[in-house]
């Protein structure tokens, strides 16, 4: 049984962007080679402590590793060593979880590591009568949406679910799903996937975000049943208050920040501090403020997860990615590690992962920028480093 939550328990089901990806053959031999060396490296240490004048083992090898050469003794002896666990990346795209003391469960975007946060919660519910799930979307592309028709919630009569977002988001899943207005166009059903609101028999409920931008304005055709919030007011669930917060991306975008018992976390996925060529462009007045917007939420917050997708000169295209080619990214709504690294500081967040990594960064790279930002903290109050699937805060 898991222990109970103090106050929020935050669980990262899925942290890369554009697309799920996971460690190649290349990299698991990689990684596997790695661990080989740590702990070959241990051995050798130890064994060379009992070498004689000579060079030679100053007693029995079997005296020395506390018996014959079989798989009994060596996982004994294997035991003496604890070699560090490599950190692995990759998995599934955006989806986090967020259960609070009040026992209500949050999930931040729907993404591919919606589908195993959704049988976590199955389990999790059992039996139980009351089953409310509260979704919180951030925005309409298909990364941050794609695991909604696998996620086994949907497919239990007994389950409410309550979906948040912009008009946006709640009309890209209600497009192909129907699931609020129960129905899908005959041009679109069964074209992104064979499910759609008639198989899946979870009660569902939309919550509009109103957030005054007139690019969400919407046809006057929409039959999408909706209730609507005011982006100004937090969203209250018992004692847990969600602030939604407009950030900049090709498609309207939200983050949100989540307080409870002093204690506040920010989940800011596909935002781009703008670095284009005129200073005076307004989609860079635009991003800088809505950055500045972002800032005055994050300010010595506990735990922040954003997205950096790029390092600087990926941004300004001078390298490629992993083995890409290199291309500007001005405007692909993303920021860059820099960036990030820096507001982080400079709001004081305690603890901030880095998320939404690009699917063409290899392991070795991710892992190399990690153990940097991780070094670069050392002795800091401030720690930095790349979010990982699996990771659990209890805040
Ligand atoms: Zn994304
Ligand atoms: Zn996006």
């Amino acid at each position: 049984m898991p222990q109970p939550v103090e106050n929020m328990r935050i669980q990262f089901y899925g942290v890369q962007g554009s697309g799920s990806t996971f460690p190649s053959s290349r990299e698991i031999e990689a990684l596997q080679e790695y661990t080989e060396y740590q702990l070959l490296q241990r051995i050798f240490e130890d064994l060379s402590r009992h070498l004689d004048q000579n060079n030679a083992l100053d007693r029995p090898l079997t005296d020395l590793i506390g018996g014959p050469i079989d798989r009994k003794t060596l996982t004994r002896y294997r035991k003496n060593f604890l070699i560090p666990k490599p950190r692995i990346y990759g998995g599934w795209t955006t989806c986090i979880h967020v259960e609070t003391a009040d026992g209500d469960d949050l999930v931040f975007d729907c993404g591919s590591g919606f589908r195993n946060c959704a049988l976590d919660l199955q389990k999790k519910w059992g039996d139980r009568s009351e089953r409310h799930l509260h979704i919180f979307g951030s925005h309409s592309h298909y990364d941050h949406a794609e695991g909604f028709d696998q996620a086994a919630v949907c497919f239990d009569p007994r389950n409410r679910i309550h979906v948040y977002g912009n008009y946006q988001f709640l009309h890209a899943l209600d497009s192909y799903l129907g699931i609020f207005s129960k129905r899908v166009k005959k041009e679109i059903l069964g074209v992104q996937t064979p499910i759609n609101y008639s198989l899946m028999p979870a009660k569902f409920r939309a919550i509009e975000i109103r957030d005054h931008d007139p690019s969400a304005e919407f046809d006057a055709e929409e039959t999408m049943t909706r209730d609507k919030h005011d982006i100004d007011q937090p969203l209250v669930l018992g004692a847990t208050r969600i602030t939604a917060v407009r950030v900049y991306h090709p498609a309207p975008c939200l983050a949100y920040k989540v307080e409870r018992g002093g204690k506040t976390f920010i989940f800011c996925t596909d935002h781009e501090l703008r670095h284009g060529p005129d200073p005076d462009d307004p989609r860079q007045k635009e991003s800088e403020a809505r950055e500045r917007r972002l800032i005055q939420h994050a300010l010595k917050a506990d735990v922040l997860y954003r997205d950096a997708q790029y390092l600087r000169s990926d941004y300004d295209g001078l390298s490629g990615i992993g083995s890409s080619s290199p291309v500007g990214r001005v405007d692909w709504g993303h920021s860059c590690l820099e960036d990030v690294q820096a507001m982080a500081l400079n709001c004081g967040v305690k603890s901030t992962y880095i998320g939404h990594h690009d699917p063409n960064r290899d392991w070795s790279e991710l892992n190399w920028l990690d153990e940097s930002m991780i070094r670069r903290c050392e002795g800091m109050d401030e720690k930095i480093c790349l979010a990982r699937a699996g990771t659990v805060i209890e805040l």
